[in-house]
């Protein structure tokens, strides 16, 4: 079927890639249809579970400035400059994240931010939201989903034209092709989870810790991060393995969890004035990556965001890759009236390498955060890169700010990123400090290796 037959889309999923989408699609001049799960989070306060707040960066926010919310969510965004580490004495050490000031991180928050979508989506005429709606099954032939409310009762069918799963990490769209078509899927769980705990403001309400910084306590086989809150909180994220020595499935009672946090984290402890609760209350989250070889089915269903491609946080990428799966996906859609199938199959075609690239990324990601960040080694390297962006700014440029502050695709970041890292270990072969890098033969590495980087579309 045409585009121009088929004008209704429907969205399984009114999360953070599914709400935005129904705005990027009602915009268009589609009939949007939403189905979500979850009662209006705009009734019930925050939304339960998952994190409590992302690290946004230039991809999701160009997503959203083409939608033309950004200024909107920056009313709640902080940004982060670097990351702050915390050493086992207290000691504090800035890394910039970027080569100067304007490159930045930015921390939201998830429940506002969903929030400011769904609005912007209900604003839209084009968009009909329906949540307490789970989706449970589809009649390929008769083109219809079947949704249940809470509450229980029959199952209810809704026509669609054609299907978008937004549905997330476990998405129900997914499990239903899978029935009819070969999707290639690949779960590969973490065997560390994820904890989230609170630093809420200090006397005065104040911040207390510096709120423009990712705050990471390194510990080599696991990890505490804090990224700042509008209300001057900090949320933080304990990252450990779920079994082993230490592992959260030993930390079960209150005295082990205490004396773990008192040993490991002790400037944060004091600051952390619910642990005991939180520890009792709050679940391990777990993380895992998806990779799926296909992505739709017979020009009737795509699926797009964690649905398609779940990474594991550490590279606070997985909601840019959603938003920037949106602009990309109506990007398809805005190249005529071509059939549905042809749309997906473009879709799935230069979405899918960089999905892998970024969950190979993110994974690798998390051994640098929990451990190399710590080692000089390191810093000298980040410092020699910085240098060599200084000097050829228009072909070397560090494989973070790559993902973070561009929009190169995340394949050739990656490509481009393998390249530099090895004439990053030639230049720091014979050298222990800046001064003794050898910055002629660095620019020939770079000119003889790296092409230019092309003008990112606008
Ligand atoms: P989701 O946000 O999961 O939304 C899916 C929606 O579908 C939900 O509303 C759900 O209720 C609904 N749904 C599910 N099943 C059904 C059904 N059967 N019927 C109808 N509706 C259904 N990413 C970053 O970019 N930066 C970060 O800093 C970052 N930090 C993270 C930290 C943690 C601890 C975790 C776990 C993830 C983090 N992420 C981060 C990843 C990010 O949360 C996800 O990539 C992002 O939420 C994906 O958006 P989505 O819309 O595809 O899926």
């Amino acid at each position: 079927m045409r585009i121009s037959e088929a004008r209704k889309v429907t969205i399984a999923g009114a999360g953070l890639a599914g709400s935005l989408l129904a705005v990027l699609l009602s915009r268009r001049g589609f009939a949007v249809e939403v189905f979500e799960r979850n009662p209006d989070p705009r009734g019930s306060g925050s939304a339960a579970g998952r994190s409590i707040n992302l690290a946004l960066a230039e991809r999701g926010r160009h997503a959203l400035r083409e939608a033309g919310l950004l200024d909107e969510v920056d009313q709640y965004t902080i940004p982060m400059r670097g990351r702050m580490l915390h050493a086992l004495d207290g000691e504090l050490t800035l890394q910039p994240y970027g080569k100067d000031e304007s490159e930045v991180i930015w921390s939201t928050h998830r429940a506002r931010l969903n929030r400011s979508l769904l609005d912007a989506a209900d604003r839209d005429e084009g968009v009909t939201l329906y949540f307490d709606h789970k989706l449970v099954g589809v009649d390929w032939d008769a083109r219809t989903i079947a949704c249940t409310s809470p509450g229980g009762g029959e199952s209810h069918a809704h026509e669609f034209d054609v299907l978008v799963g937004a549905d997330g990490g476990g998405s129900a769209l997914r499990a239903a092709m899978s029935e009819v078509t070969e999707l290639g899927v690949r779960e590969e769980l973490l065997d560390h989870g994820y904890l989230e705990l609170t630093i809420p403001p200090g006397p005065g309400g104040y911040y207390q810790l510096d709120p423009h910084a990712l705050h990471i306590w390194p510990r080599g086989g696991f990890m505490m991060i804090a990224l700042p809150n509008a209300d001057r909180s900090f949320t933080v994220t304990l990252f450990l393995a779920n079994d082993g020595d230490p592992g959260f499935r030993q930390l079960e009672a209150w005295p082990a969890q205490e004396r773990f946090m008192r040993e490991h984290f002790p400037d944060a402890v004091p600051l952390i004035t619910g642990l005991r609760e939180e520890f009792r209350e709050n679940p391990v989250g777990l993380l895992g990556t998806i990779r799926c070889r296909g992505w739709h089915y017979r020009g009737l269903a795509v699926l797009l965001g964690d649905a398609a491609h779940a990474v594991v946080p550490f590279h606070g990428q997985g909601m840019n890759a959603a938003f920037e799966d949106c602009a990309e996906f109506v990007r398809c859609l805005d190249q005529g009236d071509l059939d549905w199938e042809s749309v997906f199959v473009d879709f799935q075609q230069r979405r899918i390498d960089n999905a892998n690239a970024i969950a190979d990324m993110a994974l690798e990601n998390y051994g640098i955060m929990r451990e190399a960040v710590r080692d000089p080694r390191f810093l000298l390297r980040k410092t020699l890169e910085h240098e060599l962006e200084r000097r050829h700014p228009d072909r070397f440029v560090a494989r973070y700010s790559l993902v973070m502050f561009h929009r190169l695709p995340y394949a050739e970041a990656y490509r481009r990123g393998e390249i530099q890292a090895e004439i990053l270990d030639e230049l720091l072969e014979r050298a222990d400090s800046l001064d003794e890098v050898d910055f002629d033969r660095a620019a020939e590495l770079v000119n003889a290796r790296l092409v230019q980087l092309l003008q990112e579309p606008g």
